[in-house]
């Protein structure tokens, strides 16, 4: 049996806590640090230098060599630039540290070569880091060493941002702003802030490490882009919840202490659908530090694979045929005093407070469900949404028997006197029955569901950053606070305003409630029909950031300007290129270098075969035919391979960003499924022992 693991010893070792804080600052720059955090504003620069030193000290003290801004570029992934705390060595071998407060607030790293979308072309190279002082510092332990981590945003030298992190905090500030208006109005003035809460439940893969090095496209793309079903898949449903196998607990384990001592509340883990695939959930967190602790779950993930001698794959579609990953972005929103608005309540009051944020909720979703769906998008979730295995593309969202019950009767009737299930009716303020807060039944196919105290957004791809999804759901759910609060504040009848606003906006909005499969095709239709968008692939989603209605949405809450969302789409667009073209030329090599020579080796040795055989006067007429599927197979391949060349070519020679994302979708991406077609059936035909790379059996259940 392993070591045991003191988990009280061991959490947030490596952070600089709150509570660190306060033990090694003189009290009044812990005060300060304190307004800071939860007002805003900006440290004294003598108070930056108290941080700082402390902060170093701890470092030091804990191992650490070198400090870095620690940022989340338009890549989604997190970035760093390491700076040893040596400043000075004398050349008796005397050596002095330093880390002063400007140190810690601001960097300069070159932004060059990060991707900016423009931004670089109009605006300098420089690059700007900024101390997020909201989400803590911590020592990340790694090959390197020891080093001071801390979490910066990332911006232009106009202030643009170049990250994904600034325009979250944006968010986060303006549904506050909103979210606060609205609390006060129902009479919790005593609240000073509605804070976003997120817990992102995380699935992955493990592969054995020896045998994803012998696959380029695991090692290049993160995915398998050839490979035969093997015969047994998922049908048996008994991989979920299934029995940890013991290589996978051990990394679980060493998982969850590293991610403990950095102080990432690690709470569930099972194994997941997939053969090979699991899940870890942490514990929700305030948004911007959930969206930290996530990247680093990820960064950690893949580093204690190596150590256990796997690889983590985190992309969104390793397997064809086989469930991909996703992470599902648990949201909701809670006052300073406790009160999350998401959370029926126990008295009529709070019952009308959460049927007024659910029909503003409602209202955000059908009216930005196109934004909804861009910040969900990228190359690899590509294969999964709406392929019967995740969400569909469609945007819905699904509230539960009872909810949806009583938002019917609210509907037609404008009150809404019983509550399903026999729930207690609460006679006083109002029409308004009490809720039960496990009255919700489980909808997996629903990409927006509501979940007893919060809703589910379960659209966002495993590889991708919380971010995207994050900034714009709560920048819609501003706008529709925004405006329903502008209504209540000028309304003579507060309570009479409050019933019309629920009525108004959930009859309008109501094409967005669906409770059945979102997997089936009628769904489909029936979405068609009620005129809700279905958004195919990212390339199209990636459109929907300029239209006007994006535009004016996140200009008047101050979380994108125009420049910095034409920027985001850019990027997209270059992304998606680059993406398709390193899949397709990994594919030729494969194909060019691994298959087709093995076939041609294979074959050669059955036609030898069969000489033989005619030679010594026996049928051969099953080796004739299994050559005959071979060649056949073999020239389709050689076919697709030819017009994939072709294809990537014409691809190289498109200027203009837009243009190569759109022709990689309808031009390279179709012929990338032609090659593999036939390289999957000679899978099914060649020895085993000549394949040249170990396939999905090997893969999948002997990691
Ligand atoms: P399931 O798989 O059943 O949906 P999990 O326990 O795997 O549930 O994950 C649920 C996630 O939702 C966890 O990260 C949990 O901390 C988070 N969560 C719970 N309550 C809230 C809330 N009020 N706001 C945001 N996230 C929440
Ligand atoms: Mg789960």
């Amino acid at each position: 049996m392993s070591e045991q693991v003191m988990v009280e010893e061991l959490f947030g070792k490596n952070v600089f806590t709150l509570e660190k804080m306060r033990q090694h600052l003189p009290k009044s720059v812990y005060k300060e640090v304190v307004q800071v955090m939860e007002n805003g504003g900006e440290l004294s620069l003598a108070s930056a230098d108290a941080v700082a030193n402390a902060m170093k000290n701890w470092a030091m003290d804990n191992g650490a060599t070198h400090y870095t801004h620690w940022f989340q570029p338009l890549t989604g992934i997190t970035a760093e630039k390491h700076d040893a705390f040596i400043t000075s060595a004398r050349g008796d071998g005397h050596m002095m540290t330093s880390f002063s407060g400007k140190d810690l607030i601001k960097g300069e790293p070159d932004a060059s070569s990060f991707p900016s979308g423009g931004l670089r072309a109009t605006f300098e190279a420089r690059g700007y880091t900024a101390w997020d002082i909201t989400s803590p510092a911590f020592l990340k332990e790694s090959g390197a060493g020891v080093t001071l981590c801390i979490p910066t945003a990332f911006c232009s030298y106009n202030g643009e941002a170049l990250d994904k992190k600034t325009p979250l905090l944006r968010s986060m500030e303006a549904v506050n702003k909103q979210a606060l208006r609205i609390v006060h109005l129902f009479g919790n003035t005593e609240a000073k802030k509605v804070n976003v809460s997120v817990g992102p439940e995380q699935e992955y893969f493990l592969v054995d490490w020896k045998k994803s090095l012998k696959r380029p496209d695991l090692i290049f793309t993160g995915r398998t882009l050839f490979g035969a079903q093997p015969p047994k898949g998922q049908e048996m449903e008994d991989h979920y919840f299934g029995v940890i196998r013991e290589r996978v607990g051990e990394f679980m384990k060493d998982l969850n202490t590293e991610l403990w001592k950095l102080g990432v509340p690690g709470k569930t883990q099972h194994n997941e659908v997939a053969p090979g695939q699991h899940e870890l959930a942490p514990i929700y967190e305030t948004a911007n530090i959930a969206v930290d602790h996530n990247q680093i779950i990820m960064e950690t993930m893949k580093r204690v694979a190596e150590h256990h001698n796997m690889r983590c794959l985190l992309h969104e579609k390793p397997f064809a045929g086989v469930n991909g990953s996703g992470k599902h972005d648990n949201w909701s929103l809670c006052t300073d005093n406790g009160v999350n608005l998401l959370d029926p309540g126990d008295t009529p009051n709070e019952n009308v407070q959460f049927l007024f944020v659910l029909a503003c909720i409602v209202k955000a979703v059908d009216t930005h469900a196109d934004l909804l769906r861009q910040s969900a998008a990228d190359v690899g979730n590509d294969h999964r949404l709406g392929a019967d295995e995740a969400p569909p593309a469609i945007i819905s969202v699904f509230l539960g028997e009872q909810l949806e019950d009583v938002v019917q009767q609210l509907i037609e009737t404008g009150e809404a006197r019983r509550s399903k299930r026999g729930g207690k009716l609460k006679t006083g303020v109002s029409t308004l029955p009490e809720f039960e807060k496990d009255a919700t039944d489980r909808n997996r196919t629903s990409p927006f569901a509501f979940t007893g105290n919060k809703f589910e957004f379960r659209m966002v791809g495993s590889s991708d950053s919380m971010a995207s999804s994050n900034t714009a759901l709560n920048t819609i759910v501003a706008e529709a606070f925004c405006e329903a609060a502008d209504r209540l504040e000028k309304a003579e009848d507060f309570d009479m305003e409050v019933h019309d606003i629920i009525k108004e906006y959930l009859t309008k909005h109501q094409r967005v409630i669906f409770g059945g499969d979102g997997y089936s095709d009628e769904w489909k239709a029936e979405a068609e029909r009620r005129g809700l968008p279905n958004i195919p692939s990212t390339i199209e989603a990636a459109e929907v950031l300029t239209t006007k209605k994006a535009i004016d949405l996140y200009k008047k809450f101050g979380v994108f300007t125009q420049t910095e969302l034409e920027a985001r789409k850019e990027i997209i667009f270059e992304t998606y290129s680059k993406t398709i073209n390193i899949e397709a030329l990994t594919m030729i090599d494969m194909a060019s270098k691994q298959i087709i020579p093995a076939v041609m080796k294979y074959a050669g040795g059955l036609a030898m075969n069969m000489n033989a055989i005619k030679a010594a006067g026996a049928d051969c007429a099953v080796e004739k035919e299994e050559l005959d599927e071979i060649s056949k197979e073999l020239k389709a391949m050689k076919k697709a391979l030819d017009q994939l060349k072709k294809a990537e070519d014409k691809a190289m020679t498109i200027e203009d960003a837009r243009k190569r994302a759109y022709f990689c979708k309808d031009k390279v991406v179709p012929v990338m499924a032609d090659l593999r077609t036939p390289a999957d059936r000679l899978e099914m035909l060649v020895d085993k022992n000549d394949w040249p790379f170990p396939t999905y059996a090997d893969l999948l259940f002997e990691g």
